[in-house]
């Protein structure tokens, strides 16, 4: 198995530095399937090739399986997996240039932050879905990709095309997201996984795709391949994806199909009731916390009244794609005074979230394990302490309306609540914070169900 990866930025041979790999020397990593081998078979100013080889031992990939993964067959001793690249070398890959894959460079951090001139080949890539589904999944990412079908053999054309690409991606990238594109989608493409696909494959794919796999126009296809179609470890993926914005959520979410006929979707009735309140409340101050990909923010924005709006969330995608959908780089300066964007978490106490007029949890809640609810009570009520509480939560009751619903409403959901449960949630937590508290539903009213979404507003007592 063989990939080389070639720049022709000058020096060239930075390449080096970014890989932590010297140029002069072969260097050799053992892994628990054999043998990957790092060398330059070119290095000059002008281009430099890195070279990774992989040699794969059959006999240790076996002994390195539990006799209960799934490939532990004869088929390895036999099939051609030694000779093609696959999965394996993206486990090599991700092993061998970890720190660069990470995009970090101690020597040289502004060559890891930069984009550079790179081709990357590999002569035989199992690739089930032929040339075209290559070009589908790198071909977003920026690259230019020329991947042509091997036929099974040159000299009987009428058998046919093999299940191998050559493949080759031109593009300007950073290198770190280069080797994290390769890292996910070799095996995506190969679509045979060579060792068992265990619970934290989740954390990988999350993190090699950060930046670049919610947006993926082929996510679907590529978490599902990624996760060997393992249904279970999907849903979580899908999940945590769809944490990050609206945009995923949309195609992700199994589709509510009431909400979608309805004229004005339910988020829009949530966030113009949530505002609605707040300029009755008073507030001028609203920290927006979990503000995900930043709705409510930007309604807010266009009301003069609130003149100092806070967002928060845990997750820093959310962040990265609230900011874009703000437009926070092209914001005039009056407006983008009144606005502060941190990452944080609800569950930890953070003098940051002090010192608001009111909060907002708006579909937040439900998302927290509840031996973690707590925690968040304690911070929000307990120590941030604003004057007014917002929390929006779906009403579990109103899910019978929804004919397509299997479950919850999000594959996120830690819970859903009954009118009867939410309020006795708030009303155990305002007493227990020196609140009051009253509700409201959101969304056209059921008589026997209910509304979509339950609203409580909290006041402080003193
Ligand atoms: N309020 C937004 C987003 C709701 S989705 C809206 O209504 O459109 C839930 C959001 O809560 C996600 O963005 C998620 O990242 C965030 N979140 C979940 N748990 C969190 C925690 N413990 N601390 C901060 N944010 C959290």
């Amino acid at each position: 198995m063989l990939l080389t990866i070639s720049t022709t930025a000058t020096p060239a041979t930075d390449l080096g530095f970014l890989l932590h790999k010297h140029p002069d020397r072969v260097q050799e990593f053992s892994q628990s399937f054999g043998t990957a081998r790092v060398f330059y078979p070119e290095a000059d100013e002008s281009r430099c090739t890195a070279a990774l080889m992989l040699e794969v031992d059959p006999v240790a990939l076996v002994r390195s399986r539990g006799r209960n993964s799934p490939d532990f067959s004869l088929g390895q001793y036999v099939n051609d997996r030694p000779y093609a690249a696959s999965s394996l070398l993206a486990v090599a890959l991700g092993d061998v240039f970890r720190t660069a894959r990470a995009g970090r460079c101690n020597a040289r951090p502004e060559l890891a932050e930069g984009a550079l001139p790179l081709e990357i080949a590999i002569p035989a890539l199992p690739c089930r879905g032929g040339p075209d589904l290559a070009r589908r999944l790198f071909e977003p990412l920026g690259w230019e990709c020329e991947a042509l079908a091997v036929p099974l053999d040159e000299n009987f054309p009428e058998w046919g095309d093999s299940r191998y690409v050559s493949l080759r991606l031109r593009g300007s990238l950073r290198l770190a997201d280069a080797l994290n594109h390769l890292y996910v989608l070799l095996p995506v493409l190969d679509d045979g996984k060579h060792y068992w696909i265990a619970p934290d494959e989740v954390d990988k794919l999350i993190r090699a795709g950060e930046g670049w796999l919610a947006a993926h126009p082929e996510r679907t296809l590529i978490t599902r391949r990624y996760l060997g179609r393992r249904r279970a470890l999907e849903r979580t993926a899908f999940a945590r994806l769809a944490e990050v914005g609206d945009e995923t959520e949309e195609a992700l979410e199994p589709r509510i199909e009431e909400e979608k006929e309805r004229s004005v979707p339910l988020n829009t009735l949530r966030r113009e009731a949530v505002v609605r309140t707040l300029e009755e409340l008073g507030a001028a101050s609203v920290i927006d916390l979990g503000c995900g990909s930043g709705q409510l923010i930007g309604a807010l924005l266009a009301v003069p009244r609130f003149a100092r709006i806070t967002g928060v969330d845990v997750s820093t995608l959310a962040l990265t794609i609230a900011a874009r959908k703000l437009r926070l780089e092209r914001m005039p300066d009056a407006k983008r005074a009144r606005l502060t964007l941190f990452q944080g978490a609800l569950t930890y106490t953070d003098p940051r979230f002090s010192g608001y007029d009111a909060a907002v949890l708006m579909e937040v809640v439900e998302h927290v394990d509840p031996p973690r609810l707590a925690a968040l009570e304690r911070v929000v009520f307990g120590q941030a302490r604003p004057v007014h509480v917002i929390v929006t939560t779906p009403n579990a009751e109103y899910n019978v309306h929804y004919e397509f619903l299997t479950g919850m409403r999000h594959p996120d959901h830690r819970f859903e609540w009954t009118r009867e449960e939410f309020t006795a949630w708030a009303t155990a937590t305002a007493e227990l914070y020196g609140y009051r508290v009253t509700f409201t539903p959101i969304g056209e009213e059921d008589p026997e169900h209910g509304a979509p979404t339950q609203m409580g507003v909290f006041t402080r007592d003193h």
